[in-house]
C-alpha cells in the first residue's frame, strides 16, 4: 500500500516537473474563436487546440484541478461532450471518480433526468441512477459555460440523486452571457479561461 501511493507520488512528482510552464495567456491563446457557427452570431470557442499540444493540455488539467485540490471531490460529473476531454483527467488529477452527463437517450441503464429551457424549446440531461452515492462531492465540469443552463441543470440533477456539489469547473466562461448568474449563488466555480467578447 505504503509502497504504491510512493510510486504514485513520484510519479507525479515527475509529471508536473517534466514539461515547461506555461502561461495562462498561452491557454487563451490557443482557444480558437470561429465566427457563425454552428449557427449565425455565434462565436465558437474551440479548445481543441489545447489537446494537439501536451504541454497545454497538462497545464489546461493541472489548472482546472488546481482550485479544487482541498476540496474533498470523490467525482467529476462531465458534460457530455466536450466535458468529457477535459473532464476525464480533471478526475485522474483530482484522484476522484468520473460521471458522464449525456443528453437524453444515450445512457443504456436506469437513469435520472432533468429538463431545461433553451432559448426556443427544451433540453434534458441524464445520469445513471448508481452514479452518485451517499457521501459523495461532486466537481461538475463542462469545457464552456455559455448560458449557464446546462451546467444549472446539471447542478439539480445531482441533488436529485443526492450529491453534495464540491463547486463547477469550466476550461472557458463567456463573460458576455452572465452564466454563473444562473449557477447557485454560493457554489465554487473555477473557470481558466475568461472571454468578454
Ligand atoms: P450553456 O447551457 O448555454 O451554458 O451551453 C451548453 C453547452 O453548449 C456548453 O457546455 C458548450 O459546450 C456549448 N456552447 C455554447 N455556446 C458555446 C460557444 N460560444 N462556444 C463553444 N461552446 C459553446
Amino acid at each position: 500500500m505504503h509502497f504504491h501511493l510512493g510510486i504514485q507520488f513520484v510519479f507525479r512528482f515527475f509529471r508536473m516537473n517534466s514539461f515547461p510552464e506555461v502561461s495562462v495567456q498561452a491557454l487563451h491563446d490557443a482557444v480558437r474563436t470561429v465566427p457563425d457557427f454552428p449557427q449565425p452570431g455565434i462565436a465558437f470557442k474551440d479548445v481543441t487546440p489545447i489537446l494537439l499540444d501536451p504541454v497545454l493540455f497538462r497545464q489546461a488539467v493541472e489548472a482546472l484541478a488546481e482550485p479544487f485540490r482541498d476540496a474533498g471531490v470523490t467525482k467529476v460529473a462531465g458534460i457530455e461532450a466536450r466535458g468529457f476531454l477535459f473532464g476525464l483527467p480533471l478526475a485522474e488529477e483530482l484522484d476522484a471518480g468520473f460521471i458522464p452527463i449525456r443528453k437524453q437517450g444515450k445512457l443504456p441503464w436506469r437513469t435520472y433526468r432533468m429538463e431545461y429551457d433553451l432559448e426556443y424549446g427544451a433540453d434534458c440531461v441524464e445520469m445513471h441512477m448508481d452514479a452518485v452515492v451517499q457521501g459523495d462531492r461532486i466537481l461538475i465540469h463542462g469545457d464552456v459555460i455559455a448560458t449557464g443552463g446546462t451546467a444549472a441543470a446539471t447542478a439539480k440533477l445531482i441533488r436529485k440523486a443526492g450529491g453534495e456539489l464540491a463547486g463547477f469547473s469550466f476550461l472557458v466562461e463567456l463573460d458576455y452571457l452572465s452564466g454563473r448568474e444562473r449557477l447557485e449563488s454560493d457554489a465554487a466555480i473555477g473557470p481558466v479561461l475568461r472571454f468578454d467578447a
